[in-house]
């Protein structure tokens, strides 16, 4: 069952306040990463002055805002990479966090399910990865295991990951950011950072309300991380490409086809790619997301193209090469994306009950995936350095799970960038 409900205080008004002219360490992003980050540094340099600075009227309105939920807990990622470490380290602590802060959430659990023999391979591989991360309660089930866990699933063999949860990430990015407010963090929005000069002992950013010279910076834009960070100097491989993610959502009367989260096996080089059925820890059970390339940073809505953007992806060597690559999947992406039928009829692959007719249009969110140029989808998190600053340059799903240590990770690289003592 789900965690009793329990009100987040919003942001106090200091959310609304002027940016300061100075100050010590500089977040740049009111995201979940942003405020993770803010929280983090706040608790380990009290004596230091922290502003976070954030483009929007309101925190977490972009990735943050708009997501599956899902806490994942870490099956999915190469052994040995920072996603399978500070995945299962950040899902571990976020439901430590959620149970203290009196965060709705659930530990639900997940079946990612193979449907033909020629899955199976790759459900090994998966398994063999999960327990290589550690995930805990990891196991392999059958055909009648599978009605068991989710009586109107349908599959030949399923993993079974029972520490997979949902909650509301909008949720814990504001409880994030009241932290750091009680610690004396300042909170600015409608504050985008449009420039950033080093100087000698100083940087300069220049912003919707002036400008603020900071002693350090931390960037944690999402989709606008490139931009900064080659405005800041840094190269600017690799590049943020937007992939536009739309989720159907089951009507209430069929709600009941999904009790928790059945995955299909994925391919490994497309991990975010296939229907995935997902129930919302508001009880609403959305299939999706597609995944999309687009041509606006912010393409909530279909077709919306955004000029910089456009040309930013299009004059990009990787997105060709990617393209030449992954055609036949994208494919099938456009054909989801267009059509409600198809992407239902894939989702009954999963859950053979389900109809075209039980499903709605939900909402979109856009994930900022890093591309390389030579057209490889950046996997791994990725961070950089330039003069006074560091940047979080690719942060997409787990990142949201893996925010905790993600802020940590940060952190520690901060202060050994930086030279901050503790
Ligand atoms: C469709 C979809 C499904 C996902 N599902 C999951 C999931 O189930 N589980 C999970 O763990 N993760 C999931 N993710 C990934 C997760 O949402 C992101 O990894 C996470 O939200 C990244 O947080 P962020 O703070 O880096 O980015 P964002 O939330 O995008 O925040 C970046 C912030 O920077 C601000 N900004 C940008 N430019 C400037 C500027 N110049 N000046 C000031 N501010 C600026 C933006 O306004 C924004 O508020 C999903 C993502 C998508 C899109």
């Amino acid at each position: 069952m789900p965690e009793p409900a329990a009100k987040v205080p919003e942001p106090a008004a200091e959310v609304f306040s002027a940016p300061p002219s100075r100050c010590d360490l500089a977040i740049v992003g009111g995201g979940i990463l942003g405020l993770a980050v803010a929280r983090e540094l706040t608790r380990r340099h009290p004596h230091s002055s922290v502003c976070v600075l954030e483009r929007e009227v309101d925190l977490a309105t972009h990735q943050t805002g708009h997501n599956s939920g899902v806490i994942h807990a870490g099956v999915y990622y190469a052994p040995g990479s920072l996603k399978a470490r500070l995945c299962v380290e950040g899902a571990r602590e976020l439901y430590a966090y959620c149970a203290a802060r009196g965060i709705r959430h659930e530990a639900c659990g997940k079946l990612i399910v193979a449907t033909e023999r020629s899955e199976l391979g790759r459900l090994e591989e998966l398994e063999r990865r999960g327990h290589a991360n550690g995930v805990p309660g990891l196991r392999r089930v059958d055909g009648a295991g599978i009605t068991e866990l989710e009586p109107h699933a349908r599959g030949i063999a399923a993993l079974h990951s029972p520490a997979t949860g949902i909650v509301d990430f909008a949720a814990v990015a504001r409880a994030y950011a009241q932290d750091a407010l009680q610690a004396g963090a300042r909170i600015v929005t409608g504050c985008g950072v449009h420039a950033v000069h080093p100087g000698a002992r100083t940087l300069r950013l220049e912003h919707a309300r002036g400008a603020t010279e900071v002693g350090h910076a931390l960037f944690c834009a999402g989709a606008w991380s490139d931009r900064l960070a080659v405005a800041a100097g840094a190269p600017a491989d690799p590049r943020i490409v937007p992939f536009r993610g739309a989720y159907l959502r089951l009507v209430d009367e069929r709600r009941h086809l999904v009790r928790a989260l059945i995955y299909p096996v994925p391919d490994p080089a497309l991990p975010f790619l296939g229907v995935h059925l997902t129930r919302h820890i508001g009880g609403e059970v959305l299939i999706g997301p597609t995944a999309l390339p687009v041509l606006a940073r912010d393409a909530y809505a279909l077709g919306r193209v955004q000029r910089a953007d456009a040309l930013d992806t299009l004059r990009w060597p990787g997105t060709w090469r990617m393209l030449a690559r992954w055609w036949r999947p994208g494919v099938d992406e456009l054909r989801h994306a267009a059509s409600r039928a198809a992407f239902a009829r894939a989702a009954a692959r999963y859950v053979p009950a389900l109809r075209a007719e039980d499903v709605r249009p939900a909402f979109a969110g856009v994930r900022a995936q890093a591309l390389a140029r030579d057209g490889r989808l950046v996997d791994d998190f990725a961070f950089s350095a330039t003069e006074r600053a560091l940047h979080v340059r690719n942060a997409p799903s787990p990142a949201a799970t893996s925010s905790l240590a993600i802020a940590r990770y940060v952190a520690d690289r901060a202060e050994e960038a930086f030279g901050l003592s503790p």
